[in-house]
């Protein structure tokens, strides 16, 4: 982030204003005060578009007419940016022209506002973006968050795993994946119905939760099968949590079927560091592990380590 950037403090929005004149700075920082909104400035095209870049502003405003470069060419540079090309873009403009209207709208601006404004229409024009940029956030956030659960879903696991294993990697940090499926749950939903199958992918959820650490990331990864990503956990450390988990699911009391137990398997593969596989490997490797806790009786955690292959139950159960 720029050197004496303003932060925006909790719950306000940054708004980012490109335009080579201060008095619009100061007119717009005079004016905005009272929103919940910071306001950051940029003086050049360049630097506005860096700015957007390193802060993620909530709304831009650029003005049409700039020094180095035009306003549509910092919309396209900000639209031509995965980083920025979500987020609302106003255009100041001194003139009232028909072309540079259609033209704004067209690449993908949100709003045109013409210079001298009005300063009442400028605030409530800001407040709308602001909220719209809110709304497109929430949106964004929802569309990787599992609906039943509320762990992170399937899209975010498949963006975040290859990011997580390529950040471990590169400073030869631990890392562990888990996959766990629960045990016979198709008669869990045959027996009770599917709204205590639903509770029970809800209960597990909770289990999860509450056993793993912050920098763990859940995530349901489809059907009654979870996964979690464990950051700077070697395999003895992962297994210990999977052990707890699995434990913790067993001994959880069922509000429409107390009397059933529900358990889970679990497929784990981990690294200190030192060894690392291609994401697609981990997950093969961590399903076949699956595969085998089903095979060998089900409610158990299988582990391999990516240095050393399979780890020995007796190893395993000192670590757990
Ligand atoms: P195994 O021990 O081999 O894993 O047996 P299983 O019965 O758990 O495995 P199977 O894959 O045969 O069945 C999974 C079941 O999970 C079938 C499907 O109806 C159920 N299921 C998948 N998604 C949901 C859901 O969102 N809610 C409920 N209630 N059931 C679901
Ligand atoms: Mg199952
Ligand atoms: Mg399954």
């Amino acid at each position: 982030m720029g050197q004496g950037a303003p932060q925006p403090d909790a719950g306000q929005q940054l708004v980012l204003v490109i335009d080579d004149s201060a008095d619009v700075h100061r007119l717009l920082q005079a004016r905005l005060r009272g929103e919940e909104i910071t306001i950051a400035g940029a003086m050049t095209g360049r630097e506005g578009i860096r700015m957007a870049q390193e802060m993620s502003p909530a709304v831009i405003i650029v003005d049409l007419d700039l020094p180095d470069m035009d306003g549509f060419e910092i919309l396209r540079a900000l639209k031509d940016d995965s980083s920025t090309m979500h987020t609302p873009v106003m255009i100041l403009s001194a003139m009232q022209s028909r072309q540079d209207k259609v033209t704004a709208f067209d690449l993908g601006a949100i709003d045109f506002v013409c210079k001298p404004f009005d300063l009442v229409e400028l605030r409530v024009r800001v407040r709308s973006a602001v909220r719209l940029s809110v709304l497109l956030h929430m949106l964004a956030q929802r569309a990787q968050i599992d609906g039943l659960t509320g762990l992170y879903n399937r899209a975010h696991f498949d963006s975040r795993w290859g990011e997580e294993v390529a950040g471990c990697m590169r400073h030869n940090r631990p890392l562990s994946l888990a996959v766990l499926d629960a045990d016979r749950f198709k008669t869990i939903n045959d027996t009770y119905g599917h709204p205590a199958g639903d509770a029970v992918l809800r209960g597990i959820s909770r289990v999860l939760q509450s056993e793993l650490r912050g920098a763990d990331i859940a995530c349901r990864f489809g059907g009654e099968e979870f996964c979690i990503i464990m950051p700077d956990t070697d395999t003895r450390e992962a297994h210990a949590v999977c052990e707890r988990i699995r434990e913790a699911v067993r001994a959880t009391v069922w509000a429409a079927h107390p009397e059933r137990q529900v358990t889970i398997s679990v497929g784990l593969v981990g690294t200190d560091g030192t060894s690392w596989k291609s994401p697609a490997a981990w997950l093969e490797t961590a399903d076949r592990n699956l595969y085998r806790a089903k095979q060998e009786g089900r409610d158990r955690v299988i582990s391999s380590d990516l240095s050393g292959g399979d780890l020995s139950e007796r190893d395993l159960s000192k670590a757990a």
